[in-house]
């Protein structure tokens, strides 16, 4: 059986449903979503969902304010539930790193982020329980916090089925069309074509393997990344704040239930490849030990947190860190991919770029560092660390 469809957007994770919403808001036609599983089966599903706002470039300071804005306005604007949590999140760095931090904050100020760089000592006044000892200065973002990627994922969705979008699940496409160098559609496991001239890969830790059934190769390394899960004692208080110690090398998001979400902030994923089949998996206490004790370095109240469990989560990493949202080497195959382990917080203003740029308009802020032919240049290595300060 054929079908066709304008655009088909392969991948139904936080980006593929927000592309989708935002391409319909603009009339191109019929717009199709293809998840192999279900809505947020992939990294989004696994998501800690911290939003934070520091981030070196023009470019995607402009972005995470964009998206902080929607996720601000969720219920009026896309509708349903962010579960947006705007706590604060603070960000600790070394002495060496404060210089860079200042710089960057003036420029991020200038976009409109709200932010203030604290002495490591007054950062008790925002959350007496973190210890900043040793840090060179500590940032505060008031408005920062975390959101449900669950909850965004639906509430895209169905604000783009609102819209016309026809959105199918347990979907997985085994074959991309083309003729010559232009795509001309999707074939799925069931063996239905579905001719289309647009279409879009949104596979997240998938896109590698999607992007080389249109025989284009992805500069994106699929890096394990584990997320660990205690419990605070009983006399630990009201819930801690957001802070993620980039000196230290680690992160805390209160969970509810008493809990606490934590991970690595130094382990370099690229050097971690990870089978994506593999998210989820479950992952055992002496692979958490590491992180635990710098964690309870960082807030040493959690010192006494009980482990609940761990889980195997995984980024697909570019060189850079930062995503690919351009149309690739085969006309009319976009891709919007290699979000780095940042790609919730992006999520709406990554949806808003891409639905411009295919839609052929003027993408509300600038794509030049998002093209698919920059690692073609030197100077485009990064780390996780370098998605926040360069
Ligand atoms: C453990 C962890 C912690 C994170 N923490 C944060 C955070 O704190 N803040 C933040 O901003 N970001 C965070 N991220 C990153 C962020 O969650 C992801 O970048 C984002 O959710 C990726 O969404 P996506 O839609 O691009 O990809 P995915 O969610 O991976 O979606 C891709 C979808 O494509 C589907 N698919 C694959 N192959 C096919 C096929 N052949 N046909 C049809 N469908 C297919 C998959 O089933 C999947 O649902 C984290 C990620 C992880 C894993």
């Amino acid at each position: 059986m054929t079908r066709t469809a304008d655009i088909v957007i392969v991948g139904g994770g936080v980006t593929g449903v927000s592309i989708a919403f935002h391409l319909a808001g603009r009339g191109v036609g019929k717009v199709v979503v293809l998840e192999r599983k279900f809505l947020a089966a992939g990294g989004t599903g696994r998501s800690v969902g911290i939003v934070r706002q520091l981030y070196p470039t023009p470019e995607t300071t402009q972005m995470v304010r964009r998206s902080l804005d929607v996720f601000q306005r969720f219920g009026d604007t896309v509708g349903g539930h962010a579960g947006y949590t705007g706590c604060g999140v603070l960000i600790g760095v070394s002495p060496a790193m404060r210089p860079q931090l200042e710089k960057t904050l003036t420029l991020q100020r200038s976009l409109g982020v709200r932010a203030e760089v604290l002495e490591p000592s007054d950062a008790s006044r925002v959350d007496a329980r973190i210890d900043t000892t040793g840090l060179g200065a500590v940032l505060y973002e008031p408005e920062s916090g975390y959101g449900d990627p669950v909850g965004v994922t639906g509430g895209y969705a169905d604000a783009a089925r609102r819209r016309g979008v026809v959105i199918e699940q347990g979907v997985e496409v085994t074959e991309i069309a083309r003729a010559r160098a232009r795509v001309t559609g999707v074939v799925t496991a069931a063996g239905e074509r579905i001719e289309a001239p647009v279409v879009v890969n949104a596979g997240g830790l998938w896109s590698p393997a999607i992007a080389a059934l249109a025989g284009v190769t992805l500069p994106i390394v699929i890096g394990r990344h584990p997320v660990f899960i205690v419990e605070r004692d009983a006399g630990f208080g009201a819930p801690h704040i957001v802070y993620l110690d980039l000196a230290g090398g680690s992160y805390v998001k209160p969970e509810s239930g008493g809990l606490t979400l934590t991970g690595s902030l130094t382990d370099d994923e690229t050097q971690h490849p990870m089978d994506p089949e593999l998210l989820g998996a479950e992952v055992g206490l002496n692979e958490a030990e590491a992180v635990l004790e710098r964690t309870s370095r960082a807030l040493p109240r959690l010192a006494d947190a009980r482990y609940r469990h761990g889980y195997a989560g995984a980024f697909d990493i570019t060189p850079d860190w930062m995503p690919i949202l351009d149309e690739s080497p085969v006309h009319g195959f976009w891709i919007a991919a290699g979000m780095s382990g940042h790609g919730f917080k992006l999520a709406p203003a990554v949806g808003e770029m891409m639905a411009a740029l295919i839609a052929g308009a003027e993408p509300p802020v600038s794509a030049a560092p998002f093209r698919f032919d920059r690692f073609a240049s030197a100077g485009t290595a990064g780390t996780f660390a370098s998605s926040y300060l360069r």
